[in-house]
């Protein structure tokens, strides 16, 4: 296929990640796979990604991560200052057939106000948007500029702007998610795990309750904040509250945490992150926001683990009830849908991961979505 793709990354993170970063990791995983289908890359990034690609664009040398911490036309600005990089390298050539887009809210604006002379643009929504209708404010002008989501409930909760704009939702994968029944089995352990950022939405106080209740051992895995090892955060001493995410953890999941049925270790990566996902007799989401794309979720379905889970967000798109996992609206029955879990088939969840969540099936989808967006921009 001849097509080339600006895909714009944005300047946060290089790509691949050097650690956290979900839509770094999502282009790392879909590049290679649609280079593989023929399509050509040019990757609008900081000058440190090493994601082999056919062509960089870059403005800042690093990640820009730090400055995220900054006021908010501060972060604009570093955003606005990448994406007229990328704006004058569209004005400057005219072999871009597409640009993937995937800098939050900016990214879009920006490539909206090209007008006709911009390309035609799919902006993917990484983020639960329901409550952030100002963020996107209107597209007018932006008739060759489309949007996608990473799951149907994710774009059935965006704002109606963004909604009109859609060409669908292509769902996460993992690149766990191949050679499924190839992969030796590990041993299942007693624990269950929760797998994700420490948050109020993520509802590790909910879990940690259900572990005591049910006396099976439960690890919480990921970071608070920004601290990523218990022992950062004791040092952090008070200054750490200031942190929404600490305080929640401080105040509603510590109490729960004795070191012995239920641990917090920290932010953990790849072997270890893997080995304890693998083995875990069951992951635990018991969510209290509507998750968008649930990368964790089909990384424990790719490596053999059911899910429990709260039925909110992209869970019940992801999770089949009683086959790879089992979803409840109510957060009281979690406790026996974890007893239940054991009947589950570790097997057929990396089977099912393995046909709907490799990097090769969201390569493909994508591919048909460019198709779409530059069909729609070429409409009279
Ligand atoms: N993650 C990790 N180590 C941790 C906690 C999380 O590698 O200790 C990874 C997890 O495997 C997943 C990503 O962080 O790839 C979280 O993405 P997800 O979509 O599940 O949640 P988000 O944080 O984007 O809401």
């Amino acid at each position: 296929m001849s097509l080339t793709v600006l895909m714009n990354a944005g300047p946060w993170l290089s790509v691949p990640p050097p650690g956290y970063g979900g839509i770094e990791n999502v282009i790392a995983t879909l590049v290679p796979e649609l280079r593989r289908l023929g399509v050509r890359v040019v990757l609008a990034s900081v000058e440190s990604s090493t994601l082999p690609v056919d062509e960089r664009v870059s403005v800042f040398p690093d990640g820009q991560f730090a400055a995220l911490q900054r006021p908010y036309n501060q972060v604009c600005g570093i955003a606005q200052a990448h994406l007229a990089g990328v704006v004058r390298e569209l004005h400057a050539r005219d072999d871009i057939d597409l640009v993937h887009d995937h800098v939050e809210a900016v990214g879009l604006a920006t490539l909206a106000a090209m007008g006709p002379s911009g390309p035609p643009t799919l902006h993917t929504l990484h983020w639960d948007l329901a409550k952030h209708p100002a963020l996107y404010g209107s597209l007018d002008g932006g008739e060759r500029v489309r949007v996608n989501g990473v799951s149907a409930s994710q774009l059935a909760r965006a704002p109606q702007a963004l909604r009109e704009h859609s060409v669908g939702h292509v769902h996460l994968s993992t690149p766990l998610a191949v050679d499924a029944d190839r992969r030796p089995r590990p041993e299942k352990g007693e624990h269950l795990l929760i797998l994700g950022r420490i948050n109020p939405g993520k509802g590790q106080d909910v879990g940690a309750r259900l572990a005591h209740q049910v006396g099976f051992p439960l690890v919480l895995a990921g970071p608070v904040g920004p601290y990523h090892r218990p022992a950062e955060l004791a040092a952090a001493g008070d200054e750490a509250r200031q942190n929404p995410d600490v305080r929640f953890f401080l105040d509603e999941v510590a109490p729960h945490v004795d070191g012995d049925l239920v641990r917090w270790v920290g932010t953990v990566a790849g072997q270890e992150r893997d080995d304890l996902l693998a083995s875990a007799r069951a992951s635990l989401f018991p969510l209290r926001w509507e998750e968008p794309g649930g990368t964790a979720v089909v990384e424990s379905l790719a490596l053999g683990t059911p899910v429990v889970a709260t039925a909110r967000g992209c869970l019940p798109e992801l999770i089949e009830h009683g086959r790879t996992g089992l979803l409840t609206a109510d957060e009281e029955e979690l406790g026996e849908l974890v007893l239940a879990a054991d009947l589950l088939d570790a097997d057929e969840c990396r089977r099912v991961a393995a046909q709907r969540f490799t990097p090769a099936v969201m390569a493909q989808r994508y591919v048909e979505l460019y198709q779409r967006v530059r069909q729609l921009a070429s409409a009279p």
